[in-house]
């Protein structure tokens, strides 16, 4: 005979039910068939609610009408297409005694207001008694002959009420009193059993599954299936990563550490009856029969990695016994399990210093109080005389555990788990290894679950490397950046380098997806967003998401966003920009950005605030590293005014060659800003400051393209149009340079610790004579470069250059990881 068991997911309506039916009826053709089904999904949880409302005296009314809802849809729907008149009527008396019955019950709870845990146990379970009834009358109008198993007369427990547990040998023999081949399909309610009293008992929340590996191991089952939501067991819970792994095959063991560390799919008590009497089980997809599922049996897959899977058992809290007291006291250990075995709770994890001076140990949160009672009562006089601390109780937790066969081969395999926990940042609260070596789990805050589990599958499973992007900004650079990624996704990914833009916000508005944004769309979809543009409100979404490696690019010009960069980094971003506003605000703001990025571990990338794509920063940070001191630095660091300059060189006009250079996108967004001679400033001061210069932005000595006295107010349009009145004196200053075989250039300057921009005619012997078109040029002499200098050049502006270099530093924060340390 075969054991099947269908869950609550599997039964949520009509046609769920008729689709296990044919399930059952196709396997019931091979073989003789024994179900084990559980409540429909919301039933139990609603029925739980109605014994909490009643004990604290309110009204349960709406949710029984709402359970009554559910199965007067599920048996009218079954009688349009299936089942007869009779059956029908057989299935409504039944619903209304279980109503009637709930009813005297709950308000019997209400007046006393408590409930006793036999009484609630007879409530919950009595949902399987109801799918039971109505899977039994769908075989039979299918032609099936079909009955009933009561788990209440076959199924002998003991243990608390709640969370009992099957004696196999007590229960095997009454099913020796049934005629078990009477009938072709079987169906038994899962969930419950009955004490050496006869009281109605359940088997823990999610506990038909263990009902169904019990009866198996009564019945010496061929097979035992678990039929669910999924397509088996997961390397981890396919909710929290959507691309975890099935596994194909696992052992007893290594099912039983993952189910009792938290992986739903199985309930902790599952696998124990069957391993014991080597009963194969799969788990499978009642959605998805064709899928082969998860066979759990004596044998492992080892063709894999040796870490098999990652569980995390939530609402978790530890207790911390410990003072001088426990030091060397022999039957410390024993008094505190013993004292907690007597509240009938389960201990999930325990940890022992070999100071032996405290003892730590896991429970479920719900138990808290009734634990921390029994302790206190057994270790009273301990307590008093302060041999022991009063006992700490810590909430909010979870375990996340590694669990595999093959772990106990493999060196390294808990340093790699600390070290992705880490690069969550992720702080570990406890750590426990059995000597089995088949788990390692840790306890964690439950806040930071999907961070810590994202972490460790990407660590263990993945290969690919995520950059998860948040671009602000969307002019030239922004856009010409996101069309580079999407260009670049495929070819990256294929380097196992997965680069998601999950968000992208302009002044008004921001788009969020932690999935990615489709870029192909992303105009649209930006347009249509009802999100107003807000960076806190991008950190706290990033915080709730728990992305691994989220990294904030700035392509705005804007102070605003560059005076919040301190906040990215703390919230764990890293940040590339090619705005120059942050480096170049007061000296105090430059020092703490780059505090916090070394104190946070997230990298502050600006390549491209100085000569655009031009390696410039990194090249001149491996000088300095290598020992080498600048002397002197010339430059043309503006893309803008090399082009400008260029084309006055050929006798074009001022204006002209300004409203050229604009529409070619190489000014700024208002070409004052390069004229003015302020955008050059800044490139000098951030190199100054690089070399470690202590300087402001006021301290560079500036001469501005615009002649004193000229009035640059107004609008952009405005001002282009005033530009006119200074081209003649332009001119005549050019015609007099040329005259002594000179050209005029824009030229930025370090030279004795000070900074300057300044117009300076060069003669043709000038490395910086014949750069223009846009071009840069950056001259540095230093100890290890003179006389002749180590000249960098090549645009130095330009909307792809500039996304190119932005590109390339946002992929040098790969390399970084990133650790806690506080
Ligand atoms: P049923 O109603 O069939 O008993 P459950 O909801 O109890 O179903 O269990 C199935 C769910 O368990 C899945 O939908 C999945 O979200 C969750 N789950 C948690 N961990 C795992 C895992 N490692 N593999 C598969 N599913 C898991
Ligand atoms: N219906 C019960 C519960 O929800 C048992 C089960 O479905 O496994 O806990
Ligand atoms: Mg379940």
């Amino acid at each position: 005979m075969r054991v099947m068991k269908f869950g609550g997911s599997s039964l949520a309506n009509w046609q769920r039910f008729s689709k296990i039916a044919e399930i059952i009826a196709v396997a019931a053709e091979k073989e003789q068939v024994a179900c084990v089904l559980s409540a429909p999904a919301t039933v139990t949880n609603t029925l739980i609610e109605t014994v909490e409302l009643a004990i604290k005296g309110h009204n349960f009314e709406l949710l029984l009408t709402n359970i009554e809802q559910i199965f007067i849809r599920l048996h009218s729907q079954a009688a349009e297409e299936k089942i007869s008149d009779t059956q029908l009527s057989i299935l409504n008396s039944e619903l209304i005694a279980h109503l009637s019955d709930w009813r005297q019950k709950l308000a019997g709870v209400k007046l006393l207001n408590e409930c006793p845990d036999s009484v609630q146990a007879q409530i919950i379970s009595s949902g399987e008694k109801l799918s039971a009834n109505l899977l039994e009358q769908i075989l039979i109008a299918k032609g099936i002959t079909s009955s009933q198993l009561d788990p209440q007369e076959l199924f002998l427990a003991h243990g608390a009420p709640l969370e009992a547990v099957v004696d196999i040998n007590l229960s095997k023999p009454k099913f020796k009193t049934i005629s078990l081949n009477n009938n072709r399909v079987w169906v038994m309610p899962g969930f419950s059993a009955a004490d050496s009293e006869g009281k109605i008992v359940t088997l823990g929340r999610n506990g038909s599954d263990y009902s169904a590996t019990v009866l198996a191991a009564c019945i010496n089952a061929s097979s035992c299936d678990i039929w669910t939501d999924v397509d088996g067991v997961y390397n981890t819970d396919p909710r929290v990563v959507p691309d975890a792994k099935l596994l194909t095959q696992l052992s007893y063991q290594e099912a039983m550490e993952l189910s009792y560390f938290g992986a739903k799919v199985l309930h902790p008590k599952t696998i124990a009856p069957i391993a014991q009497y080597h009963i194969p089980c799969y788990i499978r997809n009642s959605f998805n029969p064709d899928s082969l599922g998860t066979l759990v049996s004596n044998d492992t897959d080892t063709t894999g990695l040796n870490v098999k899977a990652i569980s995390n058992l939530d609402e978790q809290c530890m207790f911390d016994v410990s003072g001088p007291g426990m030091k060397g006291m022999v039957g410390m250990a024993s008094r505190m399990l013993g004292a907690i075995s007597q509240t009938g709770v389960s201990v999930s994890l325990i940890t022992q210093s070999s100071s032996e001076y405290s003892m730590s140990f896991c429970v479920a949160t719900l138990s808290a109080a009734k634990v921390k009672a029994a302790l206190e009562q057994e270790f009273e006089l301990e307590l008093k005389s302060e041999l022991l601390e009063a006992i700490k109780v810590r909430k909010n937790l979870a375990i996340v555990s590694l669990i595999g066969d093959g772990m106990r081969t493999r060196k390294g395999v808990a340093a790699q788990f600390f070290k992705a926990l880490a690069q969550a940042s992720v702080n570990i609260i406890a750590i426990a290894q059995g000597s089995s070596e088949r788990s390692i789990s840790t306890v964690i805050e439950q806040s930071k679950t999907k961070n810590a589990i994202s972490a460790c599958h990407q660590s263990f499973f993945d290969v690919q490397h995520y950059l998860d992007v948040f671009l602000v900004g969307c002019g030239n650079v922004g856009t010409g950046l996101l069309e580079q990624i999407n260009k670049q996704a495929q070819m990256l990914k294929a380097q196992n380098i997965t680069v998601r833009v999950c968000g992208i916000a302009n002044s008004t508005k921001m788009l969020l997806n932690a999935e990615g944004i489709e870029l192909s769309k992303w105009p649209l979809l930006l347009n249509e967003s009802q999100q107003i543009s807000n960076i806190p409100e991008i950190l706290n979404w990033i915080c709730d998401q728990q992305l691994l490696n989220p990294v904030l690019v700035d392509c705005t010009s804007s102070s605003k966003i560059a005076e919040q960069y301190v906040d990215v980094l703390e919230a764990g971003l890293h940040v590339v920009t090619p705005n120059k506003k942050a480096n170049t605000r007061d000296l105090a703001y430059y020092q703490q950005l780059r505090q916090v990025a070394l104190k946070q571990k997230r990298q502050f990338l600006y390549e491209t605030t100085v000569g655009a794509g031009l390696p410039v920063i990194d090249n001149l940070k491996k000088l300095l590293c290598a020992g080498d001191k600048l002397l002197q630095f010339n430059g043309i660091l503006s893309g803008s005014l090399s082009y400008i300059f260029g084309m006055l060189d050929e006798g074009m006009r001022l204006s002209q060659a300004t409203s050229i250079a604009r529409e070619k996108c190489f000014t700024e967004p208002d070409p004052r800003d390069d004229l003015s001679g302020m955008d050059v400033a800044r490139k000098v001061l951030i190199l100054a400051r690089e070399v470690g210069l202590t300087l402001e932005l006021d301290d560079v000595d500036i001469e501005s393209v615009l002649p004193e006295g000229f009035d640059s107010s107004g609008s952009i349009d405005e001002f282009m149009e005033n530009l006119t009145q200074v081209d003649e004196a332009f001119m005549q200053r050019i015609s007099r340079a040329k005259a002594n075989n000179k050209l005029l250039r824009y030229v930025g300057q370090i030279n004795q610790g000070k900074c300057s921009v300044n117009i300076v005619e060069v003669d043709s012997s000038d490395p910086l004579y014949s750069v223009k078109g846009g071009e840069n040029a950056l001259a540095f002499y230093s100890q290890y470069y003179q006389p002749i200098p180590f000249v960098l050049r090549g645009y130095g502006a330009g909307t792809d250059v500039t996304a190119a270099g932005t590109f390339s530093d946002l992929l040098r924060t790969l390399n970084w990881t990133r650790e806690l340390d506080s």
